[in-house]
């Protein structure tokens, strides 16, 4: 249920974060019949859907025996927490104003007024700086090889991890899929990884790791082809990768909140330990965003689900929650059912007209005979950002009623199509008009930029 901002209305709660901690803290909000309104977050601090997008198999959320995709696991969220009756507004919050009641959150499309807030903006990767850095952005270097390991130039090359935690050692057993081998560069004589995570990297064959080994400088000319690293015993190291993935932590997503809420010394949001209440009165946080040591999906959902509680509290002694009367008691069912596993499109299936196919075959014979723009959404599987762009597109589609046609290549089994693409990381989107490429993208992107785009050439 999406949200068109109304300037004069003042919501009971407000929850800004999409993670584990901002949809757990909306279904609480909206079972207590308090209709909240969560922020999803759209380009600062991650994509929607926080940390667990870009996860593949998340094995200790208690519920799921045999693993969950993290993707996916956010979905089943979101949509309980949409059936519940919580408002979605896809927007980034600039600023917030706490000094006059009902606070004021800024966001890019309008000021929302609103009792009380549930900061839920969790946390965002680390970059490390190393010399070249920019130059080999996205052609080499990435801060998610979830995302970005399927890609062609990867395969079968040699790839290095920097980090030591649980998401170096996960991304480096991922990435040994595609890679020939992988060097975990660890810049202590420890991992802090959990212990089974540490098992599985020591009894994987194809992963090497560099104790003592601090990253300086990536190498090469259009593509990353080597770093140079400084060892402690060995001095000064080059290793020849095609690939170099982040994995160094992150920063809370608290700059937003300069001057208006207090902070810790490392950013994030100051509580009384396990509690959700801020300096703020009315304002309540959950999730990574006030937890440097725990960062976990379950303690973030649990924090989630502490703050609303706490909010509903301190709306009733206010006097100040409006209770929303649902028509019924018990709300629709969703249709959970994965869009994970769907079909390729084959000889029997194809149909010129579809709106959205998916494979090579679609797009070869749509690529001949289609004479609308074609938006080609190249993913990879278990991409969490592909999974939030994927539904934006075909809304983009749909709104142009039968003009505009959609296909989706997954790169890790279409690699020859990828390669020819050029497509060196997912998701990218191209846009074709009569077999010639109009336009191209990287990442997740509004939907506006998509129907400009297509605007210009049907
Ligand atoms: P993390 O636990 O904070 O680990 C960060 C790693 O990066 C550490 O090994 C740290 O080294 C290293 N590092 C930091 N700055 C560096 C630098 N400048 N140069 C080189 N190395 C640097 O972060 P995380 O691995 O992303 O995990 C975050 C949380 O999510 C953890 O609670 C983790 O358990 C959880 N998680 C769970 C799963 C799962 O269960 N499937 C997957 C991913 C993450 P030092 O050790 O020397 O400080």
């Amino acid at each position: 249920m999406e949200n068109k901002l109304k300037e004069d209305k003042i919501e009971n709660i407000v929850i800004i974060g999409s993670g584990p901690a901002g949809y757990t803290a909306s279904i609480y909000a909206a079972r207590a019949n308090l209709q909240p309104l969560l922020i999803t977050g759209f380009n600062s601090g991650g994509i929607p859907g926080g940390q667990l997008m870009t996860t593949t198999f998340v094995e200790n959320y208690p519920g799921f025996p045999d693993g969950v995709l993290g993707p996916e696991l956010m979905d089943l969220m979101k949509s309980q927490a949409e059936r519940w009756g919580t408002n979605l507004c896809e927007s980034d919050v600039i600023s917030i104003n706490t000094n006059n009641h009902p606070f004021e959150l800024k966001t890019l499309d309008g000021v929302i007024k609103s009792n009380s807030i549930i900061i839920a903006t969790g946390a965002s990767a680390n970059r490390l700086g190393v010399v070249n850095e920019e130059k080999f952005w996205s052609k080499g270097i990435s801060a998610c090889a979830i995302c970005d390991g399927a890609t062609p130039q990867f395969r079968n090359e040699e790839l290095a991890v920097i980090g030591g935690g649980d998401s170096a050692c996960e991304e480096a057993a991922y990435l040994t899929k595609y890679g020939s081998k992988v060097h975990l560069l660890v810049r202590s004589e420890k991992l802090r990884a959990s212990a089974a995570m540490i098992d599985r990297v020591k009894a994987n064959s194809k992963i090497k790791i560099h104790w003592n080994t601090k990253v300086e400088k990536a190498n090469g000319t259009d593509w990353l082809d080597s770093i140079e690293a400084k060892n402690l015993k060995r001095g000064l190291l080059e290793i020849r990768v095609k690939g170099l993935f982040y994995a160094i932590g992150h920063t809370p997503n608290t700059k937003f909140l300069e001057n208006q809420i207090e902070l810790d010394k490392k950013g994030y949001i100051a509580c009384n330990s396990g509690r959700p209440e801020t300096s703020i009165e009315g304002i309540f946080a959950a999730g990574d965003v006030v937890d440097s040591e725990w960062r976990q999906g379950v303690t973030a959902a649990g924090t989630g689900c502490m703050a609303a509680l706490a909010a509903e509290r301190w709306l009733a002694e206010k006097n100040l929650s409006k209770v929303i009367i649902r028509e019924t008691s018990e709300p629709k069912k969703t249709l959970t059912s994965s869009s994970f596993n769907e079909e390729d499109t084959n000889e029997n299936t194809f149909d010129l007209n579809s709106e959205w196919q998916k494979g090579s075959y679609a797009l070869r014979k749509m690529y001949h005979e289609s004479n609308k723009p074609i938006l080609v959404i190249f993913s990879s599987p278990s991409c969490g950002p592909c999974h939030v762009l994927k539904p934006q597109l075909k809304r983009v589609i749909n709104e142009f009623n039968g003009g505009v046609q959609g296909i989706e290549i997954d790169i890790d089994k279409d690699q020859e199509i990828a390669k020819q693409a050029g497509i060196n990381g997912t998701p990218t989107v191209q846009l074709f008009k009569e077999k010639l490429l109009k336009k191209q993208w990287q990442g997740v992107k509004q939907r506006s930029e998509f129907k400009e785009a297509i605007q210009k050439i049907i």
